[in-house]
């Protein structure tokens, strides 16, 4: 079972989409807008993006750039016949893969099964045990984190910061998320003891809020890690 976002404009080709993807038994979640799309995407963990290029705020291969601004969600993008130029220019702004609509249910349904299976599946139960972005290494099995080369002393919540936001990279995750994740607290509308620990964090990676280099706060809904641009 899979989180899939829908993002399409036609109310018609929505619907279809929706209840094929329910039918193949994935958590459907659909949206009209590219504006709407990366709401959900920088304030949900997704598996899955099915994008139509044409839709009715932004160019899709802008919404496509700027959804991988927020996340590293696997996307295919629906296009219309003889839109090859499209294709291209998606796959190159960091679309995974592309249908050509009208597309039938299985053939969707391979697609979709070939990126997960690809992407390995379910983001929620990503486990590779090192992750690497930029010089910052962090070892999520042997609870370390390196920088150039150099361990980083980190207290035991810093380190649980810093690797749930490194087991996403790249995707903006809300301070609700984390406190209940890092914390294992419900989420009570005081952001001190986030904000308290990601600026020890910061400190300690060489880098400040205003000159932020892989931890970047991203005003009234959370933080990113991010290797540097
Ligand atoms: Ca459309």
């Amino acid at each position: 079972m899979s989180k899939v976002l829908v993002v399409e404009d036609d109310p018609v080709v929505q619907a279809a989409l929706v209840h094929a993807l329910t039918d193949l038994g994935h958590v459907v979640q659909a949206v009209g807008t590219a504006v709407a799309a990366l709401r959900e995407a920088g304030t949900h963990e997704l598996d899955l993006v099915i994008l139509d290029l044409g839709l009715p705020d932004l160019d899709g291969v802008a919404a496509l750039r700027m959804l991988r601004g927020v996340s590293n969600v696997p996307v295919i993008i629906a296009t219309a016949r003889g839109a090859e130029s499209s294709v291209v220019s998606s796959l190159n702004a960091g679309a995974d893969d592309y249908i050509v609509k009208p597309f039938s249910s299985e053939h969707l349904a391979a697609r979709i099964n070939a990126l997960l299976r690809r992407t390995g599946g379910s983001s929620s139960s990503d486990s590779r045990d090192v992750v690497v972005l930029g010089d910052l290494r962090i070892d999520l099995a042997q609870r370390g984190a390196t920088l150039g080369g150099e361990p980083i002393a980190l207290s035991r919540r810093e380190f649980d910061l810093l690797a749930y936001l490194a087991q996403r990279p790249g995707r903006v995750i809300s301070r609700r998320e984390l406190i209940q994740a890092v914390w294992g607290h419900p989420y009570v509308g005081d952001d001190k003891t986030i904000d308290v620990h990601a600026s020890w964090l910061r400190r300690k990676l060489g880098e400040t809020a205003a000159r932020p280099k892989y931890l970047h706060t991203i005003r009234g809904v959370g933080f990113k890690l991010a290797a540097p641009e």
